[in-house]
């Protein structure tokens, strides 16, 4: 299959092309789009067998269910059965944006969509691009990143097409995605409502609206003291073995120029992926391996700013991937507010292997 590119301004996307990729979906295609998070690999939501293409593309397992987007609040009731109130007063406060209710389910939507729950994620996101092709499109549509299983999710069309090229029908180039991690994701089936998953919206934004929210699902998990290495699920993965390192910035700049200097020694080629301020400090004192190849510094935002890190994470790993290394020592940003997403998905992408400094 040929995968077309169609260029989409963000603010204001053309009629045309948004007419061209709802057409698409409407008949069972399937189309990557940008969204505030992160690119989206867009099928008919209640098409089943659209749904089940896009998981083959992905070679995503049936058993990971797909979040559902959504035009506006108003379409909730054609996927969702039920509203709770803290449901709708976090999608009052939120949407349109970077958070995912899960609810009780319709019947309409189809198994594969959910794999096999009797609960739908849903949410409406605020990029233009994405809410007028969920317009036109007049369909609810089921949206995984745009990446294949277990990969870093796509922040950019080029990231979209390095994996899935000639597997899907189209591509809406609309830039950057700004946010750059994906959605916050919030079970309000039970209450109080529980934390899944660390995303675009802050926990701390969340608790203002509901005091009582829990945290739970992978936050939990990832948080728990027992965590042995190896543990977490491969997921945002680079090729490299990744270790994640946390602690005061002086110390971690400190372990990760040892922890380079023996890798070299050893023979291996070294991926640094840190944030500005590391990379600037590093600089000097890996200039020798730098200039012979064997260590790559990667930035992704700042320390100070969660925001600029969550931005640049994807595309930054993405880009330090591909310069080969075998070896990837990751330096965190800490966990506050859009931190505490970066930290879940650096410490997927190392799956687990965490040394605090
Ligand atoms: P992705 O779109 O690739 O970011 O992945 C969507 C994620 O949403 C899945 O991996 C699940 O963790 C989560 N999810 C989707 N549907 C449900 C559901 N019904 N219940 C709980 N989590 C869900
Ligand atoms: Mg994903």
């Amino acid at each position: 299959m040929k995968t077309r590119v169609v260029m989409v301004d963000a603010e204001r996307p053309d009629p045309q092309a948004i007419a061209e990729a709802a057409a698409v979906i409407r008949a069972g295609g399937l189309v990557a789009f940008p969204t505030e998070t992160v690119y989206g690999l867009g099928a008919h939501a209640l098409d089943a067998a659209a749904v089940g293409r896009l998981f083959e593309v992905k070679e995503r397992p049936a058993t990971d269910p797909l979040i559902v987007h959504l035009a506006h609040i108003g379409q909730l009731g054609q996927v969702a059965a039920e509203v709770p109130p803290a449901a709708r007063a976090l999608a009052l406060a939120f949407w349109a944006g970077p958070l995912t209710l899960v609810l009780p389910k319709k019947p309409v939507v189809p198994d594969v969509v959910t794999a096999g729950r009797p609960t739908v994620a849903v949410r409406v996101p605020s990029h233009r691009v994405a809410r007028a092709l969920m317009e036109t499109c007049g369909a609810p549509v089921a949206a995984p990143s745009a990446n294949r299983f277990s990969r870093p999710s796509s922040t950019r069309a080029g990231h979209v097409l390095s994996e899935l090229d000639g597997r899907i029908d189209l591509v809406l180039d609309g830039g950057l995605t700004p946010i750059g991690v994906e959605s916050t994701i919030v079970d309000c089936t039970v209450s109080p409502p529980v934390l899944l998953r660390p995303g675009g919206v802050t926990r701390e934004a969340l608790l203002a609206h509901i005091p009582d929210l829990v945290v739970g699902g992978r936050m939990a998990r990832a948080d728990s003291p027992q965590r042995a290495p190896g543990q977490l699920a491969r997921h945002y993965a680079p090729a490299a073995r990744m270790t994640l390192f946390e602690g005061a910035p002086a110390a971690v700049q400190a372990r990760l120029a040892t922890e380079a200097r023996t890798l070299v020694a050893q023979g291996h080629r070294v991926g640094i992926l840190a944030p500005a301020e590391d990379v600037l400090a590093l600089a000097p004192e890996l200039a020798a391996h730098a200039a012979s190849g064997r260590v790559r510094l990667q930035a992704y935002g700042r320390r100070a700013t969660p925001g600029t890190a969550a931005a640049a994470l994807f595309d930054a790993l993405r880009a330090l991937d591909e310069e080969g290394p075998d070896v990837m020592l990751a330096a965190g940003i800490g966990a506050e507010g859009l931190g505490a997403a970066v930290r879940d998905r650096l410490l997927r992408a190392a799956e687990g292997r965490i040394v605090n400094v």
